[in-house]
């Protein structure tokens, strides 16, 4: 145990310990905490479906045929019919043949990389890629070669230098601390010159960007130039899991193979559910996503007017650098004693000395709360000199 406590010491003394927040009320603009109630701009439910009553009915209508647990896993017990319409539902959204869904977005991309690729394998990473990629790389043994961020000369360039024999690259389509978008026709072209195999991760950018919402892949007009497009349901789409979609080669291959998908019992059918009926929504509720990125737009534009240092995001991911670990943290606790609640980010989620506060949008939130918040901000930024101010 002395090493646990030496351990836990070192992260608090850093400034890196973090608690967690108990919500006590739906996950919406406004949130309830220890009976307080707080303006929320930290979450991932984009479209602000994770309280919608379509999707609670669904949930309830299928806790009512098929009661709650799954029972199994997907290649025992714990496939229902629903899972697989909820597959080709997937498919049809992404354009491709086949698709299948594993319990959560962590364990789709660790399951897809660890089973496709090995000791022989040369994967090429964005280096702000998703950890659940790079733990999917790490576990496959295979040799990791991590590139900048969005820097294509540096993708050519290391892929000319460690191309192996099988080759994977591997982005996030959008950045989920970032909110910048990864250039998807430069990747496909460099990878098709080179006859390398692609995967894209697009938690944050299915049902927020591309045609009805069904991401990057269609926001660049690349589909079915993507080997592997990889999707979470648990941030617009309000449930939980995370899909491969792709050739039903692939999808077969995985089925039979990704770990994280064999051994673990399935994702039980009240979720299921919901998803199925998010993914209609999605398709055909196109005002919501347009609405989503105006607020987004329009929020950060105020936001850079201020003076705060915005990084160029065309998403509802739009994070205010601050640098240091504890101003951020400062700049937070702040802003929670003013009822706001927007997650400070450090390392080891960002590099050192990057920390920021992540503001993320909800499609429900107004735009009498989001001024508030400018107000708050602004205020807030100048108190701990953030922005020009007082002491400027
Ligand atoms: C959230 C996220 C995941 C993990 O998805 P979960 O369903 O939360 O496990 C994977 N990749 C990216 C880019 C994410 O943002």
């Amino acid at each position: 145990m002395d090493y646990i406590v030496k351990k836990l010491n070192k992260i608090k003394e850093s400034g890196l310990y973090r608690e967690l927040k108990y919500i006590e009320t739906a996950q919406s603009p406004r949130v309830k905490i220890n009976g307080k109630n707080f303006i929320l701009l930290g979450s991932n439910n984009y479209l602000g479906l994770c309280n919608d009553k379509r999707l609670k009915k669904a949930a309830i209508d299928a806790i009512n045929k098929y009661g709650v647990g799954s029972g199994g896993s997907r290649l025992t017990t714990g496939s229902y019919d629903i899972h697989k319409q909820l597959e080709e539902k997937i498919a049809a959204f992404k354009n491709t043949e086949a698709s299948i869904v594993f319990n959560t977005g962590y364990m789709t991309n660790v399951g897809i990389i660890s089973s496709i690729c090995n000791k022989d394998w040369v994967i090429f990473s964005d280096k702000l890629n998703h950890a659940s990629i790079v733990d999917g790389c790490l576990l496959s043994r295979a040799k990791l070669i991590r590139y900048k961020h969005c820097d294509m000369n540096d993708l050519s360039y290391k892929v000319n230098k460690f191309k192996g024999i099988n080759n994977l690259i591997v982005t996030d389509g959008v950045f989920s601390m970032d909110g910048d978008i990864a250039p998807l026709e430069d990747i496909v072209k460099i990878a098709r010159r080179q006859n390398i195999m692609t995967m894209v991760d697009d938690a944050h950018a299915a049902g927020v960007l591309g045609e009805n919402g069904s991401g990057t892949a269609s926001y660049f007009n690349v589909d079915g130039k993507i080997d592997i497009m990889m999707g979470t349901l648990s941030k617009s789409a309000a449930s939980e899991g995370g899909y491969a979609a792709g050739k039903r080669n692939l999808i077969d291959y995985l089925k039979n193979s990704a770990r994280s998908f064999i051994y673990s019992t399935s994702i039980s059918p009240s979720a299921i559910a919901v998803s199925i009926k998010a993914l209609e929504i999605i398709e055909n509720d196109t005002v919501r996503r347009l609405q989503l990125l105006d607020l987004s737009n329009w929020l950060k534009i105020k936001l850079k007017t201020m003076g705060f240092d915005i990084p160029n995001t065309k998403t509802p991911i739009i994070p205010i650098i601050v640098g240091a670990e504890d101003k951020t943290v400062e700049f937070s606790k702040r802003l929670l004693q003013e009822c706001i609640y927007i997650p400070a980010i450090r390392p080891p989620s960002v590099p050192k000395g990057t920390s920021r506060l992540r503001i993320s949008l909800m499609a429900t939130h107004s735009k009498e709360d989001l001024n508030e918040v400018l107000i708050k901000l602004e205020s807030i930024g100048k108190e701990l000199n953030i922005i020009g101010g007082y002491h400027a």
